[in-house]
């Protein structure tokens, strides 16, 4: 495959493609058993013109079997966060170790140009990956707030049209108690992000600050219209038990927005019946949940010279069947909390395959970093292939899933509106200034 042969104007076929027929709203043509059916496509007008069975273009730029994707939708990163590694290591892999240590470099280090400058870097590896949605956090506690929000903006204006930009906050419920939480409501609905928070329940009995701390949480989202984004029991703790009251709320108040739940690792050392209940109560109160699986897999289960027994993921194969929507996404890059990472969506998936055996068969999983956060997002025009969408395509020399999994695909090509993306991965020298470090 050669970027050179796709025309800088004018309309194409790329003809004998592979495309996942979970990504189509119907099939073309005979599926096989990794889900891939053989089509053509046309792209006109920066769009996708037809999508039409394989053989029926005369002519065009052969893919000789190779897969075509929609750009990727990565629904829960860290963009303020990545890439401070260099300069605050976790001294030992732990989440105690990842909490204290982003905390003290938030507080000294986050002036303005900083986390613009690392947020900007994440973006761009996004970017060259072929991603074109992304939601990220915003540490939503202490004095930086308001900055971080500010940068968030910006650069959601400096890249509309290339990578949609969404925002949610992340700060511990307790504060939701008092006026710093509405505060923060303010602030979220005044740059249109969506309200999140942490909840941190352990072993043990929950808190009487708990459910009234929720119920606020809940109540300022609904005064504001604000779809909400929270990190619920994310630890290897069985009595963290979270996810289960969040559900019960959201149904009890009959609320109106969008949930998202990321991680809710706890979900998968709890009993059967329990975490059976708990996967109900999810898909009745209409929330999603979003996996973070090399995150996950980087900080549970971690204890000192302790070989790790557990993947440290929730119970995706169960929500799913249970109708709710589950996506993956990157989380946190380089940073206390995951070391390595970067927000290459496609290296989410291969590394979810593995770690949550999406295979045999493949089944619809390709959804997860594509359609289903893009409609968490309200972005339902993104992550699928369809007539009339813009043509934000990755191609892929891959034919078959284990040609796609095998290799990280470095050799992909991006089109962007149906050209041909130039863009290089950034180089981590040009971090070095922002970082503090010598040449
Ligand atoms: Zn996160």
């Amino acid at each position: 495959m050669n970027k050179t042969a796709i025309p800088s104007a004018g309309g194409y076929w790329l003809r004998d493609a592979r495309v996942m027929a979970c990504l189509l709203d119907a099939p073309v043509g005979p599926v096989d058993g990794e889900g891939l059916c053989r089509v053509d496509l046309r792209i006109e007008a920066r769009l996708i013109a037809d999508i039409a069975p394989a053989g029926t273009a005369a002519e065009g730029i052969p893919l000789r079997g190779g897969q075509v994707w929609p750009c990727f939708v990565d629904g829960h990163t860290h963009l303020d966060k990545g890439h401070i590694w260099p300069r605050s290591a976790n001294p030992d892999g732990s989440f105690k170790g990842a909490l204290e240590t982003v905390a003290a470099d938030r507080d000294r280090h986050w002036a303005a140009l900083d986390v613009a400058a690392r947020f900007e870097f994440g973006l761009r590896c996004a970017w060259h990956h072929g991603t074109g949605a992304i939601r990220t956090h915003i540490d939503s506690e202490g004095a930086r707030t308001s900055s971080s929000w500010e940068v968030f903006s910006r650069l959601r204006e400096d890249w509309a049209g290339r990578v949609s930009l969404q925002a949610a906050s992340i700060a511990s419920l307790e504060i939701f108690t008092g006026e710093e939480g509405a505060r923060l409501a303010n602030l979220v609905a005044r740059h249109g992000g969506v309200l999140g928070m942490v909840t941190t329940l352990q072993d043990g009995p929950v808190p009487d600050w708990f459910q009234p701390a929720l119920e606020r949480f809940f109540a300022l989202a609904e005064e504001r219209g604000l779809d909400i984004d929270l990190h619920v029991d994310e630890s290897g703790a069985s009595g963290a038990r979270a996810l289960r009251e969040i559900a019960l709320t959201a149904l009890r108040r009959g609320f109106k927005g969008k949930i998202q739940c990321g991680h809710c690792c706890s979900l998968s050392m709890q009993p059967e019946d329990y975490a059976r209940e708990t996967i109900a109560a999810c898909a009745e109160a209409g929330l999603s949940v979003v996996v973070l699986p090399m995150c996950n897999l980087y900080l549970q289960g971690r204890a000192p010279g302790r070989t790790p027994r557990w993947r440290g993921v929730t119970l995706v194969h169960e929500l799913k069947a249970a109708g709710v929507p589950v996506s993956l996404a990157s989380d946190n890059c380089r940073d206390p909390f995951y070391a390595y990472g970067d927000h290459d969506m496609v290296e989410v998936f291969r590394e979810s395959v593995r770690i949550l055996q999406l295979d045999h068969p493949f089944g619809d999983w390709a959804r997860a970093v594509t359609a289903v956060p893009a409609d968490v997002m309200g972005l339902s025009e993104m992550g699928r292939l369809r007539k009339g969408a813009r043509a934000d395509l990755v191609l892929f020399p891959a034919r078959g899933m284990t040609e796609l999994l095998a290799r990280p695909q470095s050799d992909r090509i991006v089109l962007r509106a149906g050209r041909v993306q130039q863009s290089e991965l950034p180089d981590y020298r040009e971090l070095d200034a922002v970082l503090g470090l010598g040449a």
